[in-house]
């Protein structure tokens, strides 16, 4: 049975599939914003996120979204979003190169007895993060 999801984005009912809760109609929008924008960011790499927001009219909220998605990247986006799990400014993804060790470590780590228990810790209040900011 189909999952109807309102879009986040304007708000009609759409069989919700997995991922964000975007219609397809939306997507494709978004897909088309994502290619002006990129091709903008190409033109001008030192722009900043308010400047191709108010070139291309995409919204600066969308950019950001492509940038935590990973799929942008520029030279005038440097550092505006935060890591997920210390805040520090980062250029793009979801945690800075120090959190990506230290979840990386943690995660060998949690197969060592000694330090489980701050690696099932870390996992608790990361699960808390993620519920919160869906
Ligand atoms: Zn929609
Ligand atoms: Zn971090």
């Amino acid at each position: 049975m189909a999952n109807l999801r309102n879009c986040s984005v304007c708000g009609r009912l759409f069989a919700y599939q997995q991922g964000r809760a975007v219609c397809s109609r939306c997507r494709e929008e978004e897909e088309e914003q994502y290619m002006i924008v990129r091709k903008y960011v190409r033109d001008h790499p030192g722009a900043t996120v308010f400047e191709v927001a108010e070139e291309t009219g995409v919204e600066e909220e969308i950019i950001l979204q492509f940038l935590r998605d990973g799929r942008l990247q520029s030279k005038g986006f440097a550092e505006i979003l935060e890591c997920m799990r210390c805040g520090t400014r980062i250029d793009g993804g979801k945690y800075c190169s120090n959190c990506l060790r230290d979840l990386d470590s943690q995660l060998k780590g949690a197969i060592s007895p000694t330090s489980q228990r701050s690696a099932t810790e870390e996992k608790k209040s990361r699960g808390d993060r993620m519920h919160t900011r869906e």
